[in-house]
């Protein structure tokens, strides 16, 4: 088998796939391999909730068809936050659709295979491989990878660049060379991710969610952790729930905790479980520098889900569109330094990344209030549905509007002081993130930075 390639792309999620078909359409050869058998790619346990834009978007920029026929269950409209008082609730317009992941997937993995990239199902990335590439200076890049076919032994792969897809595991991040890039996290520890269980339901009944996909957060869910249900067509509903298993939580079932919460909804006899399965969902903020000598990292191996919601598809597709465009860049120019692939960084940021880093202020504030605390907002209404819109809290920020709450907020005046700081720290991320630094020099002070502004809401 050739085992030299231009790109290895490992993993075939929509990062994995993205990446491939924007590498393949620059013109690069390029090995995708998952571990998956072929059939198997792009089932995933996922709310199946993706962003009309977002997708369209990336549909254009990779020139795919946007999702159509059966890979679509329904649309969605709106995204309902709400606490177990259903009256008090705070209903965002969201624009999407509630999909067949597996479909979905299987299609882009066609469109990347027409266009000529190679697939190595069946195929177990063990770890990277880093090699020396200049004797006299002893500069050091990631040169390929050690793979497992099934039924076979290791083979060595190698290649001018790889591109981590790996998804929450991030195989290539955690295993590179401890002295390779110090700027890139190359760790996964628990407080990482949120263990999630998730169950398609049928009911016997129909049920009045239609174009919603409600959060409810919940007291026998740990903080910020809410149960789902997405409205998934017809009788059909996406359940589901997740938490981070650490501190007092780190024994808890996430499967039980889901069945307790679910049962305040959903009499079990009431509905038949079409699938039920458990997955893992990044919770940190993106990467701040998600590149390496030799080495780009996309989708959930970089953390590009939203921590709030845990819309990683659409971040996913976006990542590994930029990541094939700064391929095409760098081996044209044959130079791999953190340097030269500094622009995937900055690519991330001026896209999703700066959300996605305010998204997870906003988790902090939810688990740091709890269910109680929120309802408590909800019901006074000092917050509110406009709050979160573009006419929301940000503008209106005057002496009245601050007096105002605080009155509704009494005696928990606490609340009200913990709402201002989110606010405060959310626009100086926001902030920083349109700053991100032109070269990787600037970077250390950079981030000294923006991880202070969230050491604050800690
Ligand atoms: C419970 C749950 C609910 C979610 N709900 C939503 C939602 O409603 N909307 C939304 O947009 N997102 C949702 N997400 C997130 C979304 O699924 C991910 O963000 C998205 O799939 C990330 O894509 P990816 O390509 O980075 O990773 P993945 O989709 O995880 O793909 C990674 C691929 O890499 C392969 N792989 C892993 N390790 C190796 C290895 N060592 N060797 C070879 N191959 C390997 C895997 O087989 C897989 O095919 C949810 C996730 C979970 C867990």
């Amino acid at each position: 088998m050739k085992n030299h390639f231009d790109v290895i792309v490992v993993g075939a999620g929509p990062a994995g796939v993205s990446a491939a078909i924007s590498c393949i359409n620059n013109g690069l050869n390029v090995v995708l391999v998952d571990s998956k058998k072929k059939e198997k790619i792009g089932d995933k346990v996922c709310g199946e909730a993706i962003s009309k834009e977002t997708s369209h978007t990336a549909s254009d920029l990779l020139k795919v068809q946007y999702p159509h026929g059966e890979e679509i269950n329904t649309d969605v409209k709106e995204l309902v936050l709400q606490t177990a008082i259903d009256e008090d609730h705070i209903a965002l317009p969201a624009i999407g659709y509630m999909v067949d992941r597996h479909k979905y997937g299987q299609r882009l993995l066609q469109d990347a295979l027409k266009r000529g990239v190679k697939l190595l199902d069946q195929t177990k990335v063990i770890k990277s491989i880093t090699k020396e590439i200049k004797s006299i200076t002893k500069e050091k890049k990631v040169a390929g990878v050690v793979i497992k076919p099934l039924n076979k032994e290791e083979e060595e792969l190698y290649s001018k660049l790889v591109i981590d897809c790996s998804g929450v595991r991030g195989i290539v991040r955690t295993t590179i060379d401890e002295s390779l890039e110090p700027f890139l996290y190359n760790k996964l520890t628990k407080s990482d991710y949120a263990s999630c269980y998730r169950e398609i339901i049928e009911l016997e009944q129909e049920h009045d969610l239609d174009g919603k996909i409600v959060l409810k957060y919940e007291k026998d869910i740990p903080a910020p952790g809410y149960i789902w249900f997405f409205a998934d067509g017809g009788k059909k509903l996406n359940c589901g729930t997740g938490f981070i298993k650490e501190g007092i939580n780190k024994d808890k079932s996430v499967k039980a905790v889901y069945f307790n919460a679910m049962a305040k909804y959903y009499h079990p006899e009431t509905y038949a479980v079409l699938d039920g399965r458990g997955g893992n969902v990044p919770i940190r903020p993106p990467l701040w520098n998600a590149v390496a000598p030799g080495l780009l990292v996309a989708g959930d191996a970089a953390f590009h889900a939203d921590p709030l919601t845990a819309e990683g598809h659409g971040p996913a597709l976006l990542a590994g569109y930029y990541a094939g465009q700064i391929a095409k860049e760098v081996i044209d120019r044959n130079e791999y330094s953190t340097q030269a692939l500094w622009g995937y960084n900055r690519h991330i940021f001026s896209s999703f990344g700066s959300d996605n880093a305010r998204s997870r202020i906003l988790t902090i504030t939810l688990e740091k209030l709890g269910a109680d605390n929120l309802e408590f907002l909800l019901k006074r209404k000092v917050i509110k549905q406009t709050d979160l819109t573009s006419e929301g809290i940000l503008k209106k920020n005057s002496v009245f509007n601050l007096l105002n709450r605080a009155i509704r907020c009494l005696p928990k005046i606490g609340l009200l002081i913990l709402i201002k700081r989110t606010i405060d720290v959310s626009k100086a991320v926001a902030k920083l993130c349109d700053e991100y630094p032109e070269t990787p020099d600037k970077f250390g002070e950079w981030v000294a930075k923006i991880e202070s502004l969230y050491e604050k809401l800690t």
